[in-house]
């Protein structure tokens, strides 16, 4: 399965990033040209999340849409599903300005330190780690 994969690629992304500490969530940026069903990825993250440093962790996942030029027109189209197309004179010949993006942009980690008794959810500062890998696939 295709996002199983991925979601295999964003683990060892957030993994390596992590060090020693637990993941709570992963920043993940999708381009909608990737054709990555973000319901299927968060299911096959449940499944990749069962193992040390990631259990109960959460995968947030932001889509960019697909922008396109025309070539023969010259419009610009946001697309919103997997069409190359020109939406303003229906043209094929496109070229791809975004929408293709998969890159994990930043885990939260636990802190370092154990939390200090009676804090309250909401009340433990989380560590936020850039990451910003681009990966590319094929
Ligand atoms: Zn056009």
């Amino acid at each position: 399965m295709h996002e199983l994969s991925i979601s295999n690629a964003i683990a060892t992304v957030a993994l390596d990033h992590a060090g020693e500490r637990d993941v709570r969530s992963v920043q993940v940026r999708v381009g909608v040209l990737r054709q990555i069903v973000p319901e299927s990825l968060t299911f096959c993250w449940e499944v990749v999340s069962r193992q040390p440093r990631l259990v109960g962790s959460t995968l947030e996942i932001e889509q960019v849409p697909g922008v396109v030029e025309c070539s023969d027109c010259g419009a610009r189209s946001t697309l919103t599903e997997y069409v190359l197309r020109c939406l303003a004179c229906g043209s094929g010949l496109v070229k791809v300005l975004s929408g293709e993006e998969f890159l994990v942009t930043s885990i939260d980690v636990a802190s370092a330190d154990p939390p200090s008794a009676g804090v309250t959810s909401g009340g433990t500062p989380k560590d936020r780690m850039p990451v910003g890998t681009e990966r590319k696939e094929g």
